[in-house]
């Protein structure tokens, strides 16, 4: 009896609400080692639309509440919406290598395209130009330069598979492998891959769909073999990148005591 009655209390001392801090609790002290926090992901995606004044007008209105940090048209013409260390609302609900908030940690890009198009070369050179710009000021890794698809599997489908991925990754961003891969090891575990690779494990045939949108241009009907194969390869490309990049300093103190 007295076990169970102990055993209630605790169910009911774990409902009780946490005491909020008492107002002058939290003792202030400024650092002056401190400054902005920087964007470390980079995401691309297209407006769907045929005319860029089209995709501007919805991205600045305050009804609509999306926007871009920039929008690039297909003649070229960057065009810049948000600051780069602000937040711009273009991935919403979204997972990325656990990271529940791309909106908070990423640079989203809309390339203006129907989604039923090749980009325009111009509209690419552009982007390629924004991207190492972008790659060099935050010092942001090859890994991470992803889609919207990559990011929000299931919801979104952008940019489509006419997105010239692997010209992206021969200039350094995002990764890619050529077919034919070689044969993952029979122990390889397709869906902890995946996982790897930054997409959600909450929604597994989605991301492999996004997954297959990115590196097999969509390709749904790829053997699973194939599949498996080409996110070995990649899961090695990004550790052999990782391994032998430099890791750049992330702020002026380096020499960190802690
Ligand atoms: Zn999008």
């Amino acid at each position: 009896m007295r076990l169970a009655a102990l055993a209630v209390q605790l169910v009911l001392a774990g409902c009780a609400p946490l005491a909020p801090y008492p107002e002058g609790a939290i003792r202030k002290v400024a650092s002056p080692n401190f400054d902005a926090r920087r964007p470390n992901f980079v995401v691309l995606h297209h407006t769907g639309s045929d005319f860029v004044d089209r995709a501007l007008a919805t991205l600045t209105s305050s009804e609509r509440k999306v926007s871009a940090h920039y929008l690039i048209g297909r003649n070229g013409e960057i065009i810049q919406l948000v600051d780069d260390r602000d937040r711009a609302w273009h991935a919403g609900f979204s997972w990325w290598g656990g990271n529940t908030d791309v909106n908070s940690a990423s640079i989203g890009i809309e390339l203006d395209n129907n989604g039923d198009e090749p980009f325009a070369d111009a509209q690419i050179d552009a982007l390629l130009g924004l991207l190492a710009d972008l790659k060099q000021r935050y010092n942001i890794p090859r890994a991470n330069f992803v889609s919207h698809a990559d990011v929000a599997p299931g919801r979104k489908v952008d940019p489509s598979a006419w997105f010239p991925w692997k010209r992206l990754a021969e200039n350094g961003f995002g990764l890619w492998c050529d077919a034919p891969w070689p044969p993952a090891p029979e122990s390889f575990d397709m869906a902890l891959a995946l996982t790897a690779l930054g997409y959600s494990p909450l929604t597994p045939d989605a991301s492999r769909l996004s997954f297959l949108l990115h590196y097999a241009a969509g390709n749904e009907s790829l053997s699973v073999d194939a599949q498996r194969a080409l996110a070995f390869c990649l899961l090695n490309a990004r550790y052999e990148n990782e391994s032998g990049a430099g890791v750049d300093a992330q702020g002026p103190a380096d020499a960190m005591p802690y």
